[in-house]
C-alpha cells in the first residue's frame, strides 16, 4: 500500500534525527580530539570514527534513503518549503555521496582522523617530511573526489562547488584579478612610503590568565550568548556548530601577543553568532547551520575587521584592557591601540594577517591548490613553491615550514577548494557594509557598544535563513545586489590611505 505524504514526512525526520545525531556526535569528538584528548588516543578514535562513517554513508546513500527521498519527491507541491528544501538537499546529497565508494570514504575518514594527529606533530616540529606521505594521499584522493563527483569539471572546480556552491576557478581567478590589480600597488606604496607605528607590546607579557578573561569580555561585547557557545584552547583557532544550541569556538593564547588570540576570539565569534541565530523552525532539519563557507566567512571577517578593528570598537575595548593588563597598557593610548591593531605589513601567518594583505595569503593558496589538482605541481615540491609565492607577493623569506606550508589546519583536514572562501568571504563582508549603512549608523552603534542592531539585520537577512537558499540567493537578497568586490577593494583602499596618509 502507498504511504500517505504525512507517513512519509514523519519517515524522513526519523531519518534526519539520525543524521544529525551522528553529526553531532562527530562534532563533539572531534572538537575533544583538538581539545584535552590525550595525544594516544588518536588510533582508538580512528576505529569509532570508521564505523561512524559507515554508518553516516549508509545513512546518506542506502536504498531505504533514496526510495524515501524519491517518493517525496514526486509530491513535492504537497510538501512544505522548509520540507521541500530539505529534501533537495538531502537528494543532492544522495546523489553526490553515491558516487564516492563506500570503502573509499570510509578509508579517507581514517587517513584524515590520522593525518590532523601527524600535521599537529609536524607543525610544532616544523617538519614536512613526516606530513608529505600524507598530503600525497589526500591530494591524490581529492583528485579521485573530482573525478567521482564531477568527470565533467575540471578537478579543482568540482572541489571549490563543495566548498562554496557555484564558485569556479573562472570567478576565482577574475576575482583575484581585481584584488590584485587595486591591493597590491597601495601594499607597495605603504611598504615605500607609509610609516609603520611603533609596536606598543614589545617586550612586554600579557599573562594568559587574563587573556582569558578578556576572551570573556569580547564574546559578551559582540552578543555571544554563553549559555549555547563555549570556548576551548587549540593549535589552530576553529568554531564547531552541532545546533544552536551547542557551538564550541576556540582560540590560542600567545603570552606576547594579546591581539592575536583577541581577534581570533572576534573571528571565531563572527561563525558563532551565525551559527547561533538559524531560525528556530530550521532546527532539527539538515538546513540548520550556515549555508557556505564564503557565506560564514563573510560573518567571521565582518566582526573580526569590520567591527572588531573599528575606532568605535577599539575605543570600547581599551579600558578593558587597561583593567586586566594596568602595567603593559601604561601609556597606551586609544590611537596607538587602533594603529595596532590596523598596521599593514607583510608577514608569513595567514590568521594573523593585516586585513590589507590578507587576501595575498588567500590568492597563494589558491595558485599552489590550483596547480596541485592539475597536476603541475608535485606534493614533493609544495614547500618550495609555497615559499616562492610568498617571497614574491610578500616579499618574504620563509624560516620554517612551520611559519610556511604546514602552518594550516585545512589541507590536513582534507579541505583543498576551501581557501577562496576567506577572500570571498571578506569582501562579501564589505559589500554587506554599504548595504547596512544606507540604513544605519554602523559606527554610531558600534561606538554605543551595544551591537543589537547590527546583530537583528544580520539575523533577519543572513542567519536566521541557515541553508534555506543557496548561498549567491542570500547573499544577493542580504545586499539587494549581485556580489561586486569593488565595494572590497574600495573599503581598504579608503581605510588603508587614511591610515596611512597616503
Ligand atoms: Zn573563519
Amino acid at each position: 500500500m502507498e504511504r500517505t505524504t504525512e507517513e512519509l514526512t514523519g519517515l524522513l525526520r526519523s531519518l534526519v534525527a539520525k543524521m544529525k545525531a551522528y553529526q553531532h556526535a562527530q562534532t563533539v569528538m572531534y572538537f575533544d580530539a583538538a581539545t584535552v584528548a590525550p595525544p594516544g588516543s588518536a588510533e582508538d578514535r580512528g576505529k569509532t570514527l570508521a564505523v561512524f562513517s559507515e554508518v553516516t554513508y549508509g545513512l546518506q546513500t542506502g536504498e531505504e534513503t533514496g526510495k524515501l527521498l524519491s517518493a517525496l519527491r514526486e509530491r513535492t507541491e504537497e510538501l512544505d518549503p522548509v520540507t521541500r528544501r530539505e529534501v533537495s538537499e538531502l537528494w543532492r546529497d544522495y546523489e553526490r555521496t553515491k558516487k564516492i565508494p563506500m570503502e573509499e570514504y570510509v578509508a579517507y575518514q581514517v587517513l584524515l582522523n590520522e593525518a590532523d594527529a601527524v600535521w599537529h606533530k609536524a607543525k610544532t616540529e616544523s617538519d614536512w617530511p613526516a606530513f608529505e606521505p600524507y598530503m600525497e594521499k589526500i591530494v591524490a584522493f581529492n583528485r579521485k573526489l573530482a573525478g567521482w563527483l564531477a568527470p565533467e569539471k575540471k578537478p579543482y572546480d568540482a572541489l571549490l562547488d563543495e566548498y562554496e556552491r557555484g564558485l569556479t576557478m573562472e570567478k576565482c581567478d577574475a576575482f583575484f584579478a581585481v584584488l590584485r590589480e587595486r591591493l597590491v600597488p597601495l601594499i607597495r606604496q605603504i611598504a615605500e612610503k607609509g610609516k609603520q607605528p611603533e609596536d606598543i607590546f614589545a617586550g612586554k607579557d600579557f599573562p594568559v590568565e587574563q587573556q582569558r578573561k578578556l576572551s570573556d569580555w569580547l564574546m559578551a561585547a559582540i552578543g555571544i550568548d554563553r549559555e549555547y557557545c563555549a570556548i576551548g584552547e587549540t593549535e589552530h583557532p576553529f568554531t564547531d556548530g552541532s545546533s544552536k544550541h551547542d557551538v564550541r569556538i576556540t582560540t590560542h593564547y600567545y603570552v606576547n601577543d594579546p591581539l592575536s588570540s583577541l581577534f581570533s576570539v572576534v573571528h571565531e565569534g563572527g561563525h558563532a553568532l551565525y551559527e547561533l541565530h538559524v531560525a528556530d523552525g530550521l532546527q532539527d532539519t539538515v538546513l540548520a547551520g550556515g549555508v557556505s563557507m564564503g557565506i560564514h566567512e563573510s560573518q567571521s571577517r565582518f566582526f573580526e575587521n569590520i567591527i572588531g578593528r573599528s575606532r568605535g570598537f577599539i575605543r570600547n575595548l581599551l579600558p578593558e584592557l587597561r583593567e586586566l593588563f594596568p602595567a603593559q597598557m601604561a601609556g597606551v593610548t586609544e590611537e596607538d591601540l587602533y594603529r595596532a591593531a590596523n598596521v599593514a605589513r607583510p608577514s608569513l601567518i595567514r590568521t594573523e594577517a593585516d586585513e590589507l594583505t590578507y587576501s595575498l595569503h588567500v590568492m597563494l593558496r589558491y595558485e599552489l591548490e590550483k596547480q596541485l589538482m592539475d597536476g603541475s605541481l608535485a606534493v614533493a615540491d609544495l614547500p618550495a613553491a609555497w615559499n616562492a609565492k610568498v617571497k614574491e607577493y610578500l616579499g618574504l623569506d620563509v624560516p620554517d615550514d612551520r611559519s610556511g606550508v604546514l602552518q594550516d589546519s585545512h589541507w590536513s583536514g582534507g579541505a583543498i577548494g576551501y581557501f577562496p572562501s576567506y577572500a570571498l568571504g571578506s569582501a562579501y563582508g564589505a559589500q554587506l557594509l554599504a548595504k547596512m549603512k544606507e540604513s544605519m549608523d554602523v559606527d554610531a552603534v558600534v561606538a554605543s557598544g551595544d551591537l543589537t542592531p547590527v546583530l537583528d539585520w544580520l539575523t533577519e537577512r543572513i542567519w536566521s535563513k541557515g541553508s534555506l537558499y543557496d548561498p549567491q540567493v542570500i547573499f544577493e537578497q542580504a545586499a539587494e545586489a549581485p556580489f561586486d568586490p569593488t565595494y572590497y577593494t574600495d573599503y581598504l583602499i579608503g581605510k588603508y590611505s587614511a591610515l596611512y596618509s597616503l
